[in-house]
């Protein structure tokens, strides 16, 4: 597996534009866009700095992954993200180190990237995010 950059920070936040607002206008970062990611329920910002990104994330739905996120811990990060060039190989690679997957097949996420969820039980409490960008 090569893995070749931080890809981003994943935080779960309560007000997406509240948040932007932060981000953007206070700490001057720029945006790199907004979408909805509607197989996760939720709406995304990215905010560009240097190689690597802050991925927003608001929930658009009570049963969201992130919302239930916010419920058990508050607003905060929730993941990280590392950049690979082979998302199959990464998987198989931590499938045979005995890495417990949330995702056995990667997924697409947002900003069209190919993604898959590693369990924190085996990362030492990290929700960790594989990441190939075409
Ligand atoms: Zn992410």
């Amino acid at each position: 597996m090569n893995i070749d950059r931080l890809d981003h920070i994943g935080i779960a936040v309560e007000d997406l534009e509240a948040s932007c607002t932060l981000y953007r206008d206070v700490l001057g970062i720029a945006s790199a866009g907004v979408e909805e990611v509607a197989d996760q329920k939720v709406k995304v910002a990215f905010f560009a700095v240097g190689d690597s990104k802050i991925e927003l994330l608001e929930p658009t739905s009570a049963d969201s992954p992130i919302a239930q996120f916010i419920e058990k811990r508050g607003a905060g990060i929730h993941h990280m993200a590392i950049g690979v060039d082979d998302i199959e190989a990464a998987l198989e690679r931590a499938r045979e180190a005995g890495i417990r997957l949330i995702d056995e097949e990667p997924r697409v996420g947002a900003g069209n990237a190919r993604i898959a969820f590693v369990h924190p039980k085996s990362t030492g409490g990290v929700l960790l995010e594989l990441c190939e960008r075409t």
